[in-house]
């Protein structure tokens, strides 16, 4: 069966935020359909459009599957929900937060799902790790390279790594 590659963005900012991104990725890697390929470092990062949160743990992930982008979806609101994420409001504190950056070429704007994710190319804390894996993939709708997209971000710091991954 074809199988398409996706990017996952994958952040925590409560309890041990770097177990939590790496526990949610081998609950993907466990499901039927579903395999992940490559992990970024892990950095942390500042949050973004809050303040007095407290800082995140970031990572990107690639990951190879037969599921359709909807059924990735419904798996990841399950994986965040088994691991204890509450939502309350947007943008609150979480354990885990799982988001679909790309999946290969593939362009969807529904009521529940927009790929690919709407604030890829605006935030540090997603390109920085996605350069790492996937440099010379294209922006399907921007058509630029995600190194050109971040190479393009405002002048900002680098951030930590503070797990070096493969
Ligand atoms: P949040 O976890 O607060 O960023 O928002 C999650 C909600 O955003 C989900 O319930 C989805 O319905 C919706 N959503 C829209 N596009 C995406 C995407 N590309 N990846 C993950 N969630 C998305």
């Amino acid at each position: 069966m074809e199988r398409a590659t996706a990017h996952i963005g994958v952040g925590s900012n409560l309890g041990d935020k770097l177990n939590n991104c790496r526990h949610s990725l081998q609950k993907i890697n466990q499901l039927p359909g579903y395999e992940v390929i490559a992990c970024s470092d892990i950095f942390k990062t500042d949050p973004e459009g809050v303040v007095g949160q407290d800082w995140y743990a970031n990572c990107v992930a690639e990951i190879k599957t037969g599921r359709t982008p909807f059924q990735l979806l419904k798996d990841l609101l399950a994986i965040e929900y088994d691991m204890g994420r509450v939502r309350t409001k947007r943008w609150e504190s979480r354990i885990i937060d799982l988001d679909i950056l790309l999946f290969g070429q593939a362009v969807i704007e529904s009521n529940n799902l927009t790929i690919p994710h709407p604030l890829l190319h605006k935030r540090r804390f997603v390109l920085e790790p996605l350069v790492q894996l996937a440099p010379d993939l294209v922006h399907p709708i921007l058509n630029v390279t995600i190194r050109q997209l971040f190479n393009e971000l405002p002048k900002g710091s680098s951030a930590e790594v503070l797990k070096e991954e493969t």
